[in-house]
């Protein structure tokens, strides 16, 4: 495939380079040649009112929830966890989490996210849905032992089970994740164990970390210790270690973070709307980005993430230098991909990286006029991307998705309202 005549190429690589008028040749899965005047016999793509970026990367989802999408918007996390999430997820089976995923992919591709890092139920089903759209993800089964020492060595066994599976898929596009709930909900025993099977099968490790001040409370009392820290002696911050939210974190915690090359997930929209705190993200150097689920969010468009991230920063401390739409689209895209150990892959567009590309039209209102795309990017665009490239394939094409019928999707999900 030929991207011919790019306008702009947003490349996110080591010098922050924006190409123009540029061709992308896309050949054997790979970014083989970016230039001038290059040809190609067969597919060849006018893209001289496109902008070019890396896919995007959400770093934190549950994507069955988007199926309740609305249905309680105004509980703080404790009491919208227990009274309006946890009974209604005892409803859940196979088929509403194979159609809820797909349904949650449906807005991640047509908002320009080409990879997400999920922690959920049922995975086998999130796995079929990730397969028939060609998106990339890494997906865990999510384990707690709520302190239960009988518990622990079936809900490893139960992640290991779901690990092999995602395995045998052999679908480099999806690939399995371990990831204990939270230190609320799981024993050492269980957190040691998952590190255990991290190190075994080379995974990132997801986790919950520092949502709420509860949670830290919680810890000092149980475990005489704040969470980051219990986790840092459990050896946890040893493996590709990502911990979701990390709102409540002290300088010290910061520091081990930093020096652990340990990545935080900032999930700013979720964080607000649960009025759970401001992650500390100006101080964390390995930090990505996440939107959490539809039901605490209650999109999962990165772009609003990111606009919503910068200026959350800047009150928090407030500062404009707080966070730049730089940092944060790098956020988005080169330290997700480092974060899930895919930046050899995926992240930038760049010869030999594989072509996750979403690609926007460049005369979108929200991009005019152009003094500096990035700003366009993260400040003004609404996230109406035009296509999608995944592996070098186009999964979306004119805002169509092409490997499922949305509407179909959409029907299927209305239909188990009455289910909640
Ligand atoms: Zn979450």
């Amino acid at each position: 495939m030929l991207l011919k005549n790019c306008r702009f190429i947003v490349t996110q690589n080591e010098k922050r380079e924006i190409l123009e008028n540029k061709d992308i040749l896309i050949e054997n899965g790979k970014i083989e040649e970016i230039g001038k005047n290059l040809s190609k016999k067969d597919e060849v793509v006018d893209c001289n009112n496109k902008v070019v970026i890396p896919g995007l990367i959400n770093c934190h989802t549950h994507a069955g929830m988007n199926v309740l999408r609305g249905i309680s918007d105004d509980k703080n996390l404790q009491e919208w966890l227990n009274e309006e999430i946890w009974p209604r997820e005892k409803k859940l089976n196979r088929e509403l989490v194979y159609y809820g995923t797909l349904f949650t992919i449906g807005e991640m591709l047509l908002t320009g996210t080409t990879s997400f890092n999920d922690m959920y139920f049922y995975t086998e089903n999130i796995a079929r849905a990730a397969k028939k759209s060609g998106i990339r993800c890494f997906l865990g089964s999510v384990l707690f032992d709520f302190f239960d020492p009988s518990k622990t060595d079936e809900e490893i066994k139960k992640g290991e089970k779901e690990i092999k599976k995602i395995l045998e898929l052999k679908n480099k596009r999806i690939m399995p994740a371990i990831t204990p709930h939270s230190i609320e909900t799981c024993s050492d025993n269980l957190l040691i164990k998952s590190r255990e099977l991290a190190k075994k099968y080379n995974l990132p490790i997801h986790i919950h970390l520092s949502e709420t001040e509860k949670e830290v409370r919680g810890c000092i009392k149980r475990r005489k210790r704040r969470p980051l820290i219990l986790l840092d002696k459990l050896g946890l911050l040893k493996t590709k270690f990502i911990g979701a939210h990390g709102i409540h974190l002290d300088k010290k915690e910061i520091e081990i973070l930093n020096k652990n090359k340990s990545f935080i997930v900032y999930n700013p929209c979720s964080n607000a709307k649960l009025a759970s705190g401001i992650c500390p993200a100006k101080e964390l150097k390995y930090l990505c980005i996440g939107t959490d689920s539809v039901a605490s969010n209650n999109n999962l468009n990165l772009f609003e993430e990111m606009k919503f991230g910068v200026l959350l920063q800047r009150l928090k401390y407030k500062d404009v230098s707080a966070m730049s739409a730089q940092r944060i689209f790098d956020s988005a895209t080169i330290n997700g991909a480092m974060a899930l150990g895919v930046e050899e892959e995926v992240g930038r567009v760049e010869v030999g990286k594989k072509p996750d590309l979403v690609l926007i039209n460049k005369d979108n209102i929200f991009l005019n006029p152009d003094y500096s795309i990035i700003s366009n990017l993260v400040y003004s665009f609404n996230g109406a991307v035009s296509d999608v490239i995944i592996d070098g394939k186009f999964v979306v094409k004119n805002r169509k998705i092409l490997n499922f019928e949305l509407k179909g999707v959409i029907e299927k999900i209305s239909s188990f309202k009455e289910l909640f």
